[in-house]
């Protein structure tokens, strides 16, 4: 057997094994009209449970909306994902209505990711975790079409893949912030969610049982640049690797003025969202924080990370909460990255695909063709 029948019947096999849980975890799949030779895609809603409610500086929930998606080629499945924290302005209905305007039955190449890229965005202007869904799916197809992980095809080497961090946030219930602190066991960096009223106790609290290096996300919630670079100052005695958006992504300049004087790198997660943003981010932060679900997948994300470190930036992949289909996406990228938050899958109780697994703390990459995921 070749391998394209031996991938051929392997996927089949794996599909025919996660029927079970497919039909009683996923609403109906809405499917365009299938053509050999040409791009099929269907798709279809998942909720994303999330294993503990997540307390955000400027909301909480318990579960975040996703769709799944799958584009057929020849007998090839690529399988992507959308994953839509309501911060960003897509859900359910926006993605399942963008995907439904696609014709990809036009292509008769899917190696065409640029192109079909510019298809999308002739569609909508934005809509990027939609379009993100696509493009995993493609770099999927694409990956299994040359029999390789696409960390391959861009000459990376897997081995030089950072620490994954993994996030936790405050709870006012002091069993389960402690429950939540040995969840943090095994992992060698820990990424604090800050920008509420108890940042301090947070790290005091971690601080307590642990000296692992912190990482901070404030989610724009300091509201002025001198609580900021206290903060900044306080956090860098207390083994802190550095800050993610102190403040509000359009406080520019107090930014800038941050970063002249923080004893840590600033990282930009929200101010930036695609590649035409990483140049006017390199005028105040130190380094960006690339997520599959704003740069629209894979093909820009790539451009983004090599573009921040020829401007001299660091850069850092992040995600949002997404099963291991979107996670094992980027990181096929984690070579490129300083430091990486990809626990998104860690994160809910409902995941449907193996892929990237943390050993040891680091990002291990599958390897496996494509973005290295199979349905469970
Ligand atoms: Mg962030």
């Amino acid at each position: 057997m070749d391998r394209r029948n031996f991938l051929k019947t392997g996927l089949l096999g794996a599909m025919v094994a996660a029927s079970p849980i497919s039909i009683s975890a996923f609403d109906t799949p809405i499917r365009t009209a299938g053509k050999a030779g040409r791009l099929n895609l269907s798709f279809r809603p998942y909720e994303l449970k999330l294993r503990h409610a997540f307390n955000l500086a400027r909301n909480q929930r318990t579960t975040t909306p996703g769709v799944q998606v799958q584009i057929e080629y020849d007998g090839l499945i690529g399988y992507g994902e959308a994953s839509m924290p309501p911060y960003l302005g897509e859900n359910v209905a926006s993605v399942t209505e963008f995907l439904g305007k696609l014709d990809l039955g036009q292509f008769s190449d899917p190696f065409r990711i640029e192109e079909i890229h510019d298809y999308m965005d002739s569609i909508a202007p934005n809509d990027r975790a939609a379009k993100a869904s696509v493009d995993i799916a493609l770099h999927d197809l694409t990956g299994k079409i040359m029999g390789q992980p696409w960390y391959k095809i861009w000459g990376l080497n897997p081995e030089k893949t950072p620490n994954t961090s993994f996030t936790i946030s405050y709870d006012s219930n002091p069993d389960e912030m402690r429950k939540k602190i040995e969840e943090t066991a095994g992992f060698k960096v820990v990424k604090v969610k800050m920008g509420l009223d108890h940042d301090k106790e947070i790290v005091e609290a971690l601080r307590r049982v642990s000296d692992v290096p912190i990482c901070v996300d404030a989610n724009q919630g300091w509201n002025n640049k001198e609580k900021a670079l206290e903060m900044c100052h306080w956090l860098s005695e207390r083994n802190c690797l550095f800050v993610e958006q102190p403040m509000d992504k359009k406080a520019i300049d107090d930014t800038a003025w941050l970063r002249e004087r923080s004893p840590l790198p600033i990282i930009a997660d929200e101010f930036l969202q695609r590649l035409p943003d990483v140049k006017r981010a390199a005028q105040c932060y130190d380094g960006i924080n690339i997520k599959l679900m704003k740069s629209t997948g894979l093909h820009e994300a790539y451009q983004m990370a090599v573009l921040a470190r020829a401007l001299g930036m660091k850069v850092m992949l992040g995600c949002m909460t997404e099963t291991s289909c979107a996670v094992s996406a980027a990181s096929q990228l984690a070579p490129l990255a300083d430091w990486a938050d990809l626990d998104g899958n860690l994160l809910i109780a409902n995941d449907i695909f193996d892929g990237m697994k943390i050993v040891d703390g680091k990002v291990t990459i599958p390897d496996r063709p494509g973005i290295g995921v199979i349905p469970v």
